[in-house]
């Protein structure tokens, strides 16, 4: 029989030929808990208001997605907030990616920004001479120089 031939498989996509690392990529998969199985207390607050990080209990991410919420697991409800469905989660990482990828775009433009302002400064400073340019400059130079010299 002849063997299959598969694919390489990469454990890490920075080793997939042609990756391109995106720019402000955050290092994160899950928008809901930032991977930490903690929801992002921006995020709780639009669920509960008036939730404070210090006194709530932690609202666990239960993102299908995101595995992260285990962790926490072992402190059992009297201390982890189980009222965050996968429903709620997906929603509520949705709208983070929502706000991350704006902050992206904000960023993006005033680096584009910053660059053409660069561009325009550089194109303010006097370009240097060409060849032909310090010829003609000297060539000038040496007209004036003659035609000074023949007068009296
Ligand atoms: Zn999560």
């Amino acid at each position: 029989m002849n063997l299959p031939k598969f694919p390489r498989q990469f454990i890490r996509k920075e080793d997939e030929p042609g990756y391109q690392p995106e720019t402000w990529q955050p290092k994160w998969h899950c928008f809901c808990c930032h991977d930490t199985g903690k929801i992002n207390p921006h995020l709780a607050k639009l669920v509960i208001e008036e939730y404070d990080l210090s006194k709530d209990k932690i609202p666990r991410c239960q993102n299908p997605s995101c595995k992260a919420g285990d962790n926490l697991d072992f402190l059992g409800s009297q201390v982890v907030d189980y009222r965050f469905t996968a429903a709620i989660c997906q929603h509520l990482d949705s709208i983070h990616r929502e706000e991350w990828r704006q902050t992206t775009e904000t960023k993006t433009a005033l680096v584009q920004e910053k660059i053409a302002q660069l561009a325009q400064q550089k194109s303010l400073k006097k370009p240097a001479r060409t060849p032909s340019e310090e010829t003609e400059i000297q060539e000038k130079y040496a007209a004036i120089v003659d035609e000074y010299n023949k007068k009296p």
